[in-house]
């Protein structure tokens, strides 16, 4: 197996050990590649899926210049020709009416005709303009008035190939496909396209402590929430998800889980067991099954994770192996494994934007790691935005999460927070 280079996060001294956020997810970048496979799906199930060519577009989007409004057709010159014009005003015989789906603009209107028109007809020959019909007043023997100044020449038109022109690439290879590209991809009239295999993906929960929902909960024991919360951010990414259940804190069974993990998936997700206490098994198993690149990172919540490549027979895959309290698998995998996932399913969504607003309350933090406290972000009194954290920030408090709708990312750097200060948001909204 391709060996990745030693990182000073190996060493021994865990708090040196730490790596920065963003070497982190430089690291994870380098080590995510997009996974082979191409197929070709119809139109309504590329919904989803990564573009695997650009596509080009066949045809002028669109086909003709068209109208963009109701209204009237004409020939522009005829706001400035002084046999057109008096007192300002413009008045032109109605050659007939033209209606979206018609071809009546093959045929040329006359010169100083008008020509009724309803919005996307085609655009009669040698018209450039269109005046809405609310502009417009009906003169006598057929013919309209409307003040030259109402319009300027070009207006309310669609030109042939302004929303796509014939050669260009409409979409480039790597787009994450939204409803919107859908709708371009059949303006373009096309049926198929060819798009990235899934991506596979397993995971499972690692402690002895965890129950499934269903059996008796002891004394000491929870429900496995880590699996549900992972199954839905993974579902979101339209992964192929391989649901491993639980695993004992035992490194045999640990290692037999990974194994067959390896085996069908591209990239296995674990939580748990990655910290330094007696029943943390999770990167002595990735040492033994592979490279671990690191297992520290200077982040709140979320410092245990980490992060590798194991190999089984001839199989490999990327080992995330999350920390094992349920607010820190969430940020670990928004902030670390989502990034990475989308690059092995070859796109590039962007990262989502952050936002700097103030922050309604003091907030402590020491320099040196990057926190992701869970905040709501709300309108303020003064019409601007504010956000404030959601009460009790341990990484085992689910509910900090579930009543948040953004993280507020306090920069490795920074030292406490004063209320009034500004602060990054990151809106859970622009996830996945
Ligand atoms: P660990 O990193 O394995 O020591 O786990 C840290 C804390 O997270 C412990 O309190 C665990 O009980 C809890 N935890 C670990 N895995 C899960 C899970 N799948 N669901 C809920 N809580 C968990
Ligand atoms: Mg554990």
């Amino acid at each position: 197996m391709p060996s990745l280079p030693p990182l000073p996060s190996c060493q021994s001294d865990h708090d040196a050990a730490a790596l920065r956020v963003d070497q982190a997810q430089r690291l994870l970048a380098e080590a995510a590649r997009p996974v082979g496979g191409v197929e070709r799906v119809a139109l309504r199930d590329a919904l989803d899926r990564v573009l695997a060519e650009d596509v080009i577009s066949p045809l002028d989007v669109p086909a003709h210049d068209n109208a963009a409004m109701d209204g009237y057709a004409f020939a522009g010159d005829a706001l400035d020709r002084p046999e057109g014009a008096s007192d300002g005003f413009v008045t032109l015989p109605v050659a007939g009416t033209a209606l979206a789906g018609g071809s009546r603009g093959d045929a040329p209107l006359a010169p100083g005709q008008a020509l009724r028109i309803m919005t996307g007809a085609l655009m009669p020959a040698g018209c450039d303009t269109v005046i809405p019909q609310e502009l417009v007043e009906d003169a006598a023997d057929g013919h309209i008035r409307f003040s030259a100044s109402a319009v300027v020449r070009g207006a309310n038109r669609r030109l042939r190939g302004e929303d796509l022109a014939r050669g260009r690439a409409a979409l480039a290879a790597g787009r994450l496909l939204r409803p919107v590209d859908l709708g371009l991809l059949a303006s373009l009239g096309v049926a198929e396209v060819a798009v990235r295999r899934r991506l596979r993906v397993a995971f499972f929960s690692t402690g002895d402590e965890l129950r499934s929902i269903g059996e008796p909960l002891e004394p000491g024991c929870v429900y496995d929430s880590n699996r549900y919360t992972l199954h839905g951010m993974l579902r979101r990414l339209h992964v192929d998800l391989i649901d491993l259940g639980v695993v004992r804190d035992d490194p045999e069974a640990l290692e037999a889980t990974l194994r067959s993990a390896c085996e069908i998936a591209d990239a296995v997700i674990t939580s748990g067991g990655v910290s330094v206490g007696e029943a943390d098994y999770t990167k002595q198993t990735m040492a033994r099954l592979g490279d671990v690149q690191f297992w520290s990172i200077a982040m709140r919540p979320g410092r245990p994770m980490a992060f590798g490549r194991i190999a089984s027979g001839a199989h490999e895959a990327l080992l995330f192996g999350l920390p094992g309290n349920p607010v820190a698998v969430m940020v670990t995998f928004y902030q670390m494994v989502r990034g990475a996932l989308l690059r092995m399913m070859g796109t590039d969504a962007p990262t989502p934007p952050r936002l700097r607003v103030r922050c309604a309350q003091a907030m402590r933090k020491k320099p040196g790691r990057t926190e992701f406290q869970r905040g709501v972000l709300a309108p303020a009194a003064d019409g601007g935005l504010e956000v404030r954290a959601t009460g009790q920030q341990g990484s085992g408090v689910l509910r900090s999460m579930s009543e948040a709708n953004c993280f507020i990312v306090l920069a490795h750097e920074q030292g406490a927070v004063a209320a009034g200060d500004t602060v990054e948001v990151v809106l859970f909204d622009g996830l996945v």
